[in-house]
């Protein structure tokens, strides 16, 4: 496996928090290539680094800087991971090391501990990258259709424009015609051009009973007063996601991000007000009752146009960040498919676990439910979590050693949104607190929490959606059952189980994490024995 890493200064904001070099000595020996780049976003970044890809035959790749979650957020990111990808890396094999967020912009005050954090999370991912297995990328011919629920006025505008680019579109309403004449009709020629359009069509009182599927291929099944009738759809746009039912009813079978009204959001309201956790689902990023026709208008661009330009490629590549089963382990004992929200797992004929890859949104929750360890999820496998929580407990930094296992629904978000609150009080919070991307709260695995006690930390965070807000429905609930038999377990072994902190977090409250992160140091020194203790 040759391996390169790539490490941004992120134009000298993290060259003037750490010793760059101190930070990227642990991999130097591992790593067929090692640059430190300016910023991975210059011209000319992506072709040097396909370059060296394609000059040292690399399989797997680090990109030292930015958080994972910019990765998934950012066009400039992705068209970087794109051309990692075309220059010969499986995109399993590239792995985001968050040194920017939660190293240097966390620590200003702090320059050894950044330094000996972003050591570590270097080489955890390195590990990651590494030991992932290669998935193969589906090649999807994005459907030139459009499914738009709620019809409003920004509803008719946004199908105007998707209608005038040779897009065929389904609007759906939770009403009939007659009730919802005040809303959409308020732009009485936009509506008349939609709804006599032969490539729209309207459902009235219509409601969502089922969904699969992903970016240029959805499949959704809507009953109305017709009946059920099943559409095949490119994206999803959202125009009432202050609509709950409507968002509830997409939240069974997508992973929708919700605020604390159970309105649907928006992946960062400042950078990408339309586009939601799912890339082939768009919001209307603005739903106020006092909002102008102009307002409306632009939400309804900005909404169209962020899902046209996914939807106008050839083709489209989906990885299958599922859940993969072992025949081999498998017993059939069904309890997966008892586990999974999103009706995933079923037993096949041959009587082992089968997983349906379009409706599996990589949660876990079926790894950590499976009595055999017959699961594992391909972007977060179990060996590689479980090796993190000790290559993380080897970092040298001062003070009570404290791993954060974060949600990548909220808790990561939530600790890269600190950086900008460490930014406005110019002290950091400690540097011994690790973290620990797993997908969702409902992935962890107790193990990894006895693993961290055994291995030295001092505490174990675990930051995760609030309740009503997971991505995966009920995967941080599902967490409360096992913690509370793991609280018994930690007594039993003398750890006092104060140790370890559930933490409801959502994506924007940095002030909270670092508040919450400041009473969980408080209470870890106020323990009387000091130390976890040997298990
Ligand atoms: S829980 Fe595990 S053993 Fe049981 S059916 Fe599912 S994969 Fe197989
Ligand atoms: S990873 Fe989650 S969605 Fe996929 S099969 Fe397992 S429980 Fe279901």
């Amino acid at each position: 496996m040759a391996l390169g890493v790539f490490l941004s200064r992120c134009g000298g904001r993290i060259e003037s928090a750490l010793d760059i070099q101190a930070a990227l000595a642990g991999v130097a020996g591992r790593a067929s290539v090692v640059r430190v780049l300016d910023d991975f976003f210059d011209a000319g970044v992506a072709e040097g680094i396909s370059r060296d890809i394609e000059e040292h035959r690399l399989d797997a790749v680090v990109l030292a800087g930015h958080s994972e979650e910019h990765f998934a957020k950012s066009l400039s990111a992705s068209h970087l991971r794109d051309a990692i990808v075309a220059a010969g890396v499986n995109a399993n094999r590239v792995a985001a090391a968050n040194i920017l967020e939660q190293c240097a912009l966390a620590h200003p005050d702090d320059v050894a501990g950044a330094t000996a954090k972003a050591r570590a999370i270097i080489d955890v991912a390195a590990t990651r990258a590494e030991m992932a297995e290669a998935v193969e990328g589906e090649m999807i011919r994005p459907r030139s259709s459009v499914l738009i629920l709620g019809v409003t006025a920004e509803a008719v505008v946004a199908a105007q424009r998707l209608l005038r680019l040779g897009y065929s579109v389904v609007l759906a309403d939770r009403e009939d015609g007659s009730k919802r004449a005040g809303r959409a009709f308020e732009m009485h020629a936009t509506t008349s051009y939609v709804l006599d359009h032969p490539q729209a069509r309207v459902i009235d009182s219509a409601r969502l009973q089922d969904g699969d599927g992903y970016l240029g291929d959805f499949r959704i099944v809507l009953e109305s007063a017709d009946g059920l009738e099943t559409y095949r759809v490119g994206g999803i746009l959202l125009a009432r996601p202050d609509h709950t039912e409507w968002v509830s009813e997409l939240r069974q079978h997508f992973r929708v991000d919700v605020d604390d009204a159970g309105f649907a959001r928006s992946l960062d309201p400042a950078m990408h007000p339309a586009e939601t956790v799912d890339p082939g689902i768009m919001v209307m990023p603005l739903r106020r009752s006092d909002a102008q026709q102009v307002d409306k208008v632009a939400a309804a661009d900005a909404a169209a146009m962020a899902l046209v330009l996914k939807l106008s490629h050839d083709t489209v590549v989906h990885y299958r960040d599922t859940s993969a089963v072992d025949t081999a382990l498998c017993g059939g004992c069904a309890t997966c498919v008892r586990t999974c929200a999103f009706g995933a797992c079923s037993i096949s004929d041959d009587g082992f676990s089968d997983v349906d890859i379009r409706r599996c949104v990589g949660c876990g929750k079926c790894v950590v439910s499976c009595p055999v360890g017959a699961r594992d999820i391909v972007s977060s496998p179990h060996d590689y979590l479980l090796g993190a929580v000790r290559d993380l407990a080897r970092a040298k930094v001062e003070g009570d050693k404290v791993i954060g296992f974060l949600c990548g629904g909220c808790g990561y978000p939530a600790a890269d949104s600190a950086a900008s609150t460490v930014a406005g009080r110019g002290v950091g919070y400690p540097s011994s607190f690790l973290p620990l991307r797993i997908p969702c709260g409902g992935r962890l695995d107790a193990l990894y929490v006895l693993e961290a006690f055994k291995v030295g930390f001092e505490g174990v965070c675990v930051y995760r959606c609030r309740e009503g807000h997971c991505h995966n429905l009920v995967g941080n609930l599902d967490m409360d059952r096992r913690v509370n038999l793991l609280r018994t377990v930690l007594r039993s072994r003398n750890i006092d189980d104060a140790r370890l902190r559930i933490i409801d977090i959502s994506p924007f409250e940095g002030e909270h994490f670092i508040h919450t992160l400041e009473e969980v140091y408080s209470t870890i020194g106020g323990l009387a024995n000091g130390k976890g203790g040997p298990l």
